[in-house]
């Protein structure tokens, strides 16, 4: 029934360890019991280091696009500037036209990222409130310079920065506090290797404060009520129990590993496909989409030779080899394909992931 570990690089959700699958199996408890204040009490410092916080971790039973629209209903009080470079920074404009704010959407193209200077020329021009942008785009696996943004942004005064942080946090090197991220968000299925199911959220004491004075939050994603509760160890709604198990478990493998060196197993994963690419570049004809040093320790997208492969064969043909990667995305869908080396993987099994594609790509 259970496949080996090490042949599922999907950009998410990504390969869970079977002991972690297996710390799911246990019986339910009451969400206001001390079982349940106690497991969260147990995860508050390992979840902390995670996020290099010393703010609360919130939680909730939801996707990662749940809290991207907590952050837009808490965060914004009416103009936002979205900064677009990829499907995935694109929902935050979608959920903020749909949350009825005013949305300034920004773009450079695909691979391509933002860099501080244009963006403290876009704050001159647009004075939004409040600012969105992906940290790592896992469509174009390109990977933004969030410390230097954020200092343009908090030079601007009373804005908010909302980071996504889906396919960064737990992979590549995200320092809440210190990057003064007034808003980060993340699930459970990317680089935190846990089954989907689990939002998580970090909010700065001045989001907190302005969440408080804007109307129309909602109700299941008003991060007022998730903050005071976390902070007695309890939900404000029913936990997914069973992930709950899953990630204290987690919590403590990457405690055991260390928040840094899991970074620098990323960042070997990231130059081991950079080193393939440059290897095969002239061969095969593949290059990286995003420009060196840009690119995302998580995911890495690769450009296909014109009048080659399509990106949905060459994923298919690895599918019949039993290793699963994605193809490109959106607009890069064919021309492009996508390997997510995060969570739990390691270089020695992506070494299988590229033997086997140069023998793909070689046809
Ligand atoms: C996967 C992903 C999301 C969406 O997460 P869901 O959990 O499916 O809501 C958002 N942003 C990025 C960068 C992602 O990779």
């Amino acid at each position: 029934m259970s496949t080996p570990f090490g042949k599922f690089f999907l950009p998410g959700p990504t390969e869970v360890r079977p002991e972690i699958l297996a710390a799911q199996a246990k019986p339910m408890m009451g969400h206001r019991s001390s079982k349940t204040e106690d497991l969260l009490g147990r995860m508050e410092a390992p979840l902390k280091a995670v996020f290099r916080t010393e703010r609360p971790v919130m939680m909730a039973a939801a996707s990662a696009t749940g809290f991207m629209e907590a952050g837009i209903r808490n965060g914004v009080r009416q103009k936002v500037l979205c900064l677009v470079n990829g499907a995935f920074s694109q929902r935050f404009a979608d959920i903020a036209k749909a949350c009825g704010k005013e949305t300034l959407v920004e773009k450079v193209p695909e691979g391509e990222t933002f860099e501080a200077p244009r963006v403290r020329e876009l704050l001159a021009r647009h004075a939004p409130d409040a600012v969105t942008i992906v940290h790592s785009e896992s469509a174009t696996g390109a990977l933004s310079p969030i410390a230097e943004i954020s200092a343009a942004v908090h030079e601007a005064g009373d804005v908010m920065l909302i980071v996504d942080g889906v396919t960064s946090v737990a992979g590549s090197p995200v320092e809440v506090d210190q990057w003064r991220l007034d808003f980060l968000v993340t699930g459970s299925q990317k680089a935190m290797a846990l089954p989907p199911g689990l939002a998580f959220g970090v909010a700065s004491e001045r989001m907190m404060a302005r969440a408080r004075t804007i109307p129309g939050r909602g109700i299941y994603f008003d991060l007022v009520p998730y903050d005071e509760q976390i902070r007695k160890r309890q939900t404000p709604y029913t936990p997914a129990v069973s992930l709950l198990y899953a990630l204290a478990a987690q919590v403590e493998l990457i405690a055991t590993e260390g928040i840094e060196n899991r970074w620098k197993r990323h960042d070997a994963m990231r130059s081991r496909v950079e080193q393939w690419v440059a290897q095969h570049a002239a061969s095969l004809g593949i290059g990286m989409l995003p420009r060196e040093g840009r690119r995302s320790w998580t995911v890495s997208c690769v450009k296909l030779p014109e009048g080659g492969q399509a990106g949905t064969a060459v994923s298919k043909a690895m599918s019949a080899r039993g290793i699963t990667i994605a193809s490109g995305y959106g607009k890069n869908k064919e021309t492009t394909f996508r390997i997510g080396h995060m969570g739990d993987h390691t270089v020695a099994e992506l070494e299988v992931v590229l033997e086997n594609l140069t023998e793909v790509l070689r046809g």
